[in-house]
């Protein structure tokens, strides 16, 4: 799991608040609940106490007090019934005590005396065992006689223990479930929110610029990634157009320069031919021509890139037999080798039939072949071969020449990549001859790939998808 991804830290951050929140609810609710209960119980004694002596107290004197104590005790049973009464008079004499409870969840004699003044009524809470507090109200009362009097009533606080413990267990059990509920919504819900993103994000690194008309997917959820993919797709767009014009104008550049270029090679061919020049303007005209003649090159180069980058899939779409198409080539360019007295030897496995445009093809033998030639020592070695791997036809045309050092052999398929202008600049060359394989090979469902050892030499292989078998109705 990604921990810094945005679903993670969404669902984190809205786990981390949402059981912050449920943790103080749960608290306040507790707290709240206990003093509400609390509240009440003593209230209860406060009416049972003022009930005592409104009803008892009232009528009783300093003489008949032992009746008032055998007046309570018959119509309250204090013991039996759990409670805590006692009435004292306000010299301080305790009138009458009730006994130990049924339950024994407090002691009544260690009940210490209240003080203060007489005259007012209290509540308190006053903790004797371990376990539920003793809730105890206090009333004023005024005999018969006017002696004045205290009525305490209390009762134990346990049954309000006894609920708050079940709405603790209830709150443990409960917030866990809760938020656990609360935080798979939440994932659920930023899961399917971001989705949209994921995609958007495979297309994006699908699309390169040979498929720039190709656009990034859109939900029309009508939230921001709608809006995201559709300025994504609006951006790609204006690449696609800034792109296609650029193509465009190399095109229309080396398509607008080769009759120019051909016209001047034909005059100064002819100028050459003049036999009454001197020798001085002979030869800087030779040298020009040398270079009008590279020029032409370059510009059919990039005709030929810009046609292969547009999509032209060139004359003609035919099945041919690669060897057959290999052992041709290398015949017709055998005068180049023999002028540098480098041998060819061809190791062909003929039948081996490919799809494609047959000039095109040809193209990369014949530049893999040259570039051979031009970067092997004079009594060198070149090696053609054509051979099956499963379903490809393989070509591969192995050199024991200068070779390629392992920094530049990422960049050679590049356009206008040359390795070192100084080690090549005698062979001559614009660094467009492999860029082209590359362009024909991509054309045809094709691959090509080098490896080379600097100063032992290199070899290219072409892998091209067999043509499959023509039917024979
Ligand atoms: P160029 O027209 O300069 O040969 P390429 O695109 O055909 O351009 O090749 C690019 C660079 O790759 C060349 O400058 C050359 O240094 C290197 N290269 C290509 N083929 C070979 C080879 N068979 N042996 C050594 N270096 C090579």
């Amino acid at each position: 799991m990604n921990l810094r991804s945005l679903s993670f830290r969404l669902v984190a951050w809205y786990a981390g608040v949402l059981t912050a929140v449920f943790v103080l609810l749960g608290c306040l609710t507790f707290l709240f609940l206990r003093h509400y209960l609390e509240a009440n119980l003593l209230d209860t004694q406060t009416r049972r106490a003022r009930q005592i002596a409104g009803t008892l107290v009232a009528h009783a004197h300093r003489d008949t007090e032992t009746t008032l104590a055998g007046e309570v005790e018959n119509l309250y049973s204090p013991e039996l019934n759990d409670r805590f009464i006692r009435i004292s008079r306000a010299d301080g004499e305790v009138v009458y005590a009730s006994g130990a409870p049924r339950n024994e969840l407090f002691v009544p004699g260690r009940v210490a005396a209240l003080g203060g003044n007489f005259l007012e009524g209290s509540t308190r809470k006053v903790q004797q065992l371990p376990g539920a507090p003793l809730l105890i109200a206090a009333v004023p009362a005024t005999g018969a006689d006017g002696t004045l009097y205290r009525v305490e009533v209390g009762t134990s606080a346990a049954p309000v223990e006894d609920t708050l413990e079940q709405v603790l267990v209830m709150l443990a059990v409960g917030l866990p479930i809760a938020v656990a509920a609360a935080v798979a919504g939440g994932f659920l819900l930023v899961h399917r929110a971001l989705e949209p993103v994921e995609r958007i994000a495979i297309k994006a690194e699908e699309i390169t610029q040979h498929s720039l008309s190709e656009r990034l997917p859109v939900v029309p959820s009508g939230d921001e990634l709608e809006r995201l993919a559709e300025s994504l797709n609006r951006m790609i767009a204006r690449l696609e157009d800034a792109i296609r014009s650029s193509k465009q104008f190399v095109a229309d550049a080396s398509h607008e320069l080769r009759t120019p270029l051909a016209v001047m090679r034909a005059e100064l061919e002819s100028l050459a031919q003049n036999a009454s020049l001197g020798s001085e303007t002979r030869e800087a005209l030779g040298s020009v021509l040398e270079e009008v003649a590279r020029l032409g090159e370059i510009v059919e180069s990039l005709f030929a890139l810009s046609r292969l980058d547009a999509g032209d899939a060139g004359g003609g779409w035919q099945r041919l037999d690669l060897a057959e198409l290999a052992s041709t080539t290398a015949e017709q360019m055998s005068l180049l080798a023999t002028d540098k007295d480098i041998r060819v030897s061809c190791e062909l496995t003929p039948g081996l039939a490919v799809q494609g445009d047959r000039a095109r093809l040809k193209q990369v033998i014949v530049n893999l072949l040259d570039n051979a030639i031009k970067y092997t020592a004079r009594g060198g070695h070149i090696a053609l071969s054509v051979r099956r791997e499963g379903a490809w036809a393989v070509l591969e045309v192995t050199d024991d020449g200068i070779g390629i050092p392992p920094e530049a052999l990422p960049q050679v398929f590049k356009r206008f990549f040359r390795v070192d202008s100084s080690r090549s600049r005698e062979p001559g060359g614009a660094g467009l001859g492999l860029a082209i394989v590359k362009s024909i090979c991509s054309a045809h469902g094709a691959e090509v790939e080098v490896q080379s050892t600097a100063g032992k030499g290199s070899t290219f292989r072409v892998r091209q998808p067999l043509a499959s078998e023509p039917s024979r109705s």
